[in-house]
């Protein structure tokens, strides 16, 4: 059965059980939305959470019974009476809003005794009968306020929402799951784990990164340019400011019209903060003649970029202003575009192999929608072998990518990497893009074998995307216990009494001298108390040190993942922790 006919068909039970309980509630809308339904009404007082288990009591009783779902067919003109009558004042506005002469009904009739504890005037579909639900999970979820008609001058209604599901498993799991991401939240795990930090006086949607936030930011950029680096990558840096017209050649400042930020000065400069970093790198290629021999060209950069979101949209690490982006591109010959996108891709898969990420994805091989070849920008036959090519890689790298038609960009076709995160959720990252356009449009050229010149192709990748963004992902997959390599704080060492700090301090420096992340809790609290905030941190090595350590010149060591590793010489742990 449809999911969204049986949710739209509870909030008809919803609204016949708050009648129930306030006859005199004045009816919103109830549709059903994602996970289940709502439906606002206007009631004599404001809901607390035990009406909603009184609501949802009726509602089971409703739904044991026979109720059917029946159709009538109402005179408009009469309805609206009716309607006004009954003081549905907000039905009589839909009603009037209706062009037909007449309208649909649905009432709930019982089946047998034939009694209508409920009609709504509605388009449908609904179950056949309230049996039909005897079998879904739902539940009442929470109550908010809605204006009307979503107008902050209309009245504010109350809206109870309701999750559904197939079967009552289905709704069990959700439920727990949801549970799970809000504990996983990386919002509030930012905050507990003293990551990044939002300030009134700077602003909202521009995150300030803490010492720890910026040790992950720092090893993540540290992993991805040592891996680019192995495939030829050579860093830049660009300004974050630039004239306007480098966007309007682009095409960037239509793309992002609504999104840039226009600075200006009382010397009477006029800029925009870059929304992308790819001109900017044109203009280094474009510095100095190319020949065919000296592509392809390969250029990084890990800089902000600045995109002026709706104001209501910032929030937490997922949307904000100020955005450093991972960004690099190659500039080649056709005949090397395989190559080039070859070596990306071993990129991606490097990168999240180290994560432990890889293999939880699937690869979209974005391609142009053939039946509209004139929406599409460069030389039909280059697109051909690209788009050829990519399926080449597709093949050769075991990637089994899912051709996607109409999914290209407008300039060139790509690969999109789908990954799952620890929750099942999908995110759509890294993606590796041919580009025909760019070049042409900034009018980059080398010159080829016969002395021509020529443009190349432009190979655009991002493997983590935004750190903005990265980092809330990782937070929420690793629920913050960070892979060793990643945690800000890799060993905490936990003297039991003052005299312990001695040894514990040769213990600390002799991390330190090996640059592992190190922290000493030399106060004077309890082992129970430092052990406990240490295991809050998601800290991966904690080392207990006592009479017996001491005396013993060892170490004893709790991980974070697996618990008591014993006893052990602080150079064994070096070793692994380096491993
Ligand atoms: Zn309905
Ligand atoms: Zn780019």
């Amino acid at each position: 059965m449809n999911m969204e006919t049986i949710r739209h068909s509870l909030s008809h039970i919803l609204a016949s059980a708050v009648l129930q309980m306030f006859p005199e509630a004045k009816l919103g809308i109830g549709p059903a939305i994602e996970n289940g339904f709502y439906y606002d009404f206007d009631l004599p007082r404001n809901l607390v959470p035990e009406d909603l288990k009184k609501i949802e009591k009726t509602m089971k009783k409703i739904i044991k019974d026979d109720f059917l779902f029946e159709k009538r067919e109402e005179d408009k003109v009469r309805t609206i009476q009716h309607l006004e009558e009954i003081s549905q004042k907000y039905k009589v506005e839909l009603a009037q809003e209706i062009q037909d002469p007449t309208l649909s009904f649905y009432d709930t009739k019982h089946n047998k005794r034939g009694h209508v504890v409920f009609s709504d005037m509605c388009a449908g579909p609904h179950v056949d009968s309230t049996k039909d639900l005897r079998a879904v999970g739902f539940s009442l979820d929470k109550i908010s306020g809605a204006y009307w008609r979503g107008d902050e001058k209309r009245p504010m209604l109350q809206r109870i929402y309701g999750l559904a599901f197939e079967t009552k498993e289905a709704l069990e799991t959700f439920i727990a799951q949801r549970a799970e991401a809000e504990k996983r939240n990386h919002r509030k795990l930012g905050k507990s784990l003293d990551l990044f930090v939002f300030s009134e006086k700077v602003g909202p949607g521009l995150p300030l990164f803490t010492p720890k936030g910026t040790i992950i930011i720092e090893e993540l950029k540290k992993r991805v340019e040592k891996i680019c680096r192995q495939f030829g990558f050579q860093k830049v840096m660009t300004p974050h400011l630039a004239k306007i017209d480098l966007y309007q050649l682009s095409g960037h400042a239509t793309k992002f019209a609504d999104e840039l930020f226009h600075v200006t000065s009382a010397k009477g400069h006029a800029m925009v903060m870059k929304p992308v970093q790819c001109p900017h790198q044109t203009q280094i290629y474009a510095s100095r003649p190319r020949s065919y021999r000296d592509l392809p060209i390969r250029y990084m950069e890990s800089e902000k970029q600045y995109r002026a979101e709706k104001t209501g949209e910032i929030g937490g690490l997922t949307r904000v202003y100020a955005i450093t982006v991972e960004d690099g591109h190659a500039f080649c010959r056709v005949d090397q575009v395989k190559q080039e996108a070859m070596n990306m891709v071993k990129i991606i898969r490097d990168f999240y192999t180290d994560l432990g990420m890889w293999g939880n994805h699937w690869v979209s091989l974005s391609v142009r929608d053939y039946a509209n070849p004139d929406k599409y920008i460069g030389d039909p036959g280059d697109w051909d072998i690209c788009e050829a090519m990519l399926a080449e890689i597709s093949e050769e790298m075991g990637l089994n990518a899912k051709r996607c038609e109409g999914e290209a960009a407008l300039y060139g076709p790509k690969l999109d990497f789908m990954f799952k995160d620890a929750m099942g959720r999908e995110v759509q990252i890294p993606t590796v893009q041919l580009d025909f356009a760019t070049p042409k449009r900034f009018d980059l050229t080398y010159i080829n074998e016969e002395g021509k010149p020529v443009p190349p192709v432009m190979v655009h990748r991002a493997i983590l995307g935004s750190y903005e963004r990265f980092l809330a992902l990782l937070i929420e997959h690793f629920a913050g216990a960070f892979p060793v390599w990643l945690a800000p704080v890799q060993v905490k060492i936990l003297p039991i009494a003052d005299r312990h700090h001695e040894y514990a301090k040769t213990v600390f420096d002799g991390f330190n001298k090996e640059d592992i992340r190190v922290e000493l809790d030399d106060r004077s609290e309890s082992i129970g108390k430092k052990i406990r905030e240490a295991e809050m941190q998601k800290i991966p090595y904690m080392l207990v040190i006592g009479d017996k350590e001491v005396e013993s010149a060892n170490v004893s060591v709790r991980s974070y993942q697996e618990g008591d590793m014993g006893q052990l010489v602080v150079d064994e742990l070096i070793q692994k922790i380096r491993s």
